[in-house]
């Protein structure tokens, strides 16, 4: 198949960590790749956020990212993207229409913006209109219940999404909980099937040539929180729970590049809160962190904690699970189906530092627990999560789609 992927606003080729930059980036490059593996030509679509980028750039064989002029050609917040979508759109409609490489045979629109841009598309290519898959990968929904002021998404967020929601052929959902959002959402009429994000499992594998794990210290219990420096990534609970585990030591990777951090606010939030508790010399930020080191950090944990608010997925968990560590996590969203609670690790309300501090010293205390619940964590990503499982899914929904002919309703945007 000839895959047109769309997304917007995170590159696949974009460095990760950033306010904008984290599972998105991650879930379309390497489900991309997975795709090209299986024989797909596959071209991801985003937007040209910097003159000097090249029209187009080989990513893999078989993987093209095309830079898409829509709007000033610099980075902007997300936020702010919505009306170069039309634009965006546009474009697309013209390169399939003159473009040597014709129109795509499906087409995968990933945030709600990229659907806005897929459906603009689809309305000015004549004949027979491309198949469209919707993958929200974060609901507006969502977002406005716990940012509620700070949600700074366009007012018309929640009711496109409930459109795009009705009108793709397909919403590829990534975990059952965003199932029963959409339907909260009202989207009744939505056609849904749920395929996670999945991980690298050679990548992210228990043992590496360059980092071997660190032999923990008696009484020291080393925690380590992967993702972008956002308040609702919940890295303040773990911050909060650190005075009532003893030993226990806490590395956070993520946010800008080292030297940015002290101009960062999240992390001077986290590091003041650290110094009021009188636990900075126990907390460590790195900075943002490549795919390539990330492994044999997660490796040096002794447990893995991911305590966000709320989280649509969190592929973070599952690079922890194909590491083999145990997670103590949220029990929220992606988390609900991804982390066995008892078996691969640990589930615990969100903000709830004392709930954490007592999974964690119930693992503190047990390292055959660790170690049993490690191994199992492997087994269970490598059985349901290693990326050419999730794209055979993805290409499974991709051909459910290719026979409909349904007409996008433009308008109700
Ligand atoms: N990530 C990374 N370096 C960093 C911070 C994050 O490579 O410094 C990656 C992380 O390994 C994961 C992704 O960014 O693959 C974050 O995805 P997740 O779904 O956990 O969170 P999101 O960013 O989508 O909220």
């Amino acid at each position: 198949m000839r895959i047109g992927m769309i997304s917007e606003h995170a590159s696949p080729l974009a460095a990760l960590g950033g306010q904008d930059a984290g599972g998105q980036n991650v879930y379309v490059a390497s489900l991309a790749r997975a795709l090209a593996a299986r024989g797909h030509e596959v071209a991801v679509y985003t937007r040209r956020d910097d003159p000097y980028l090249p029209d187009v750039v080989e990513m893999v064989p078989g993987v093209t990212v095309v830079h898409v002029p829509a709007g000033p050609a610099r980075v902007l917040p997300k936020d702010e993207m919505l009306r170069w979508m039309p634009d965006f759109g546009r474009w697309l409609a013209e390169t399939w229409l003159l473009g040597a490489a014709g129109r795509p045979d499906v087409l995968h629109a990933n945030f709600w913006m990229s659907g806005v841009a897929a459906l603009t598309a689809n309305q000015l290519v004549p004949g027979r209109r491309i198949p469209l898959v919707q993958t929200f990968h974060a609901l507006g929904s969502v977002k406005r219940r716990f940012q509620g002021a700070r949600d700074t998404s366009p007012a018309r967020r929640i009711a496109v999404e409930r459109m795009l929601a009705e009108t793709a052929d397909l919403v590829l959902a990534t975990c059952s909980d965003e199932v029963a959002e959409l339907h909260r959402a009202g989207a009744a009429r939505c056609h849904v099937r749920v395929v996670p994000c999945g991980v690298d499992v050679e990548r992210f594998a228990p043992e590496g040539s360059t980092h071997t794990p660190v032999p923990s210290s008696p009484g020291v219990l080393n925690l380590v929180c992967v993702g972008r420096l956002v308040p609702r990534k919940g890295i303040d609970t773990v911050v909060d729970a650190l005075p009532r585990v003893p030993g226990a030591r806490l590395v956070v990777v993520g946010g800008p590049e080292a030297s940015g951090l002290h101009h960062d606010p999240e992390a001077r939030r986290l590091l003041d809160r650290a110094r009021r508790h009188g636990v900075a010399d126990r907390v460590e930020l790195t900075g943002a962190v490549g795919q390539d080191r990330l492994p044999g950090l997660l490796r040096r944990a002794d447990v893995v904690v991911a305590t966000p608010w709320y989280e649509p997925f969190g592929i973070v968990p599952l690079e922890a699970m194909a590491v083999g560590r145990p997670l103590v996590g949220s029990a929220v969203g992606g988390l609900l189906d991804t982390v066995k609670d008892g078996e691969t690790g640990i589930l615990v309300p969100p903000r709830d530092p004392g709930a954490l501090a007592a999974a964690l010293r119930r693992l503190a205390g047990d390292e055959e627990l660790r170690a049993r619940m490690g191994r199992a964590a492997r087994r269970r990503a490598e059985r349901h999560y290693g990326w050419s499982r999730v794209a055979e899914q993805v290409e499974e929904a991709y051909r459910s789609v290719a026979a409909h002919d349904r007409v996008p309703a433009l308008e109700a945007l």
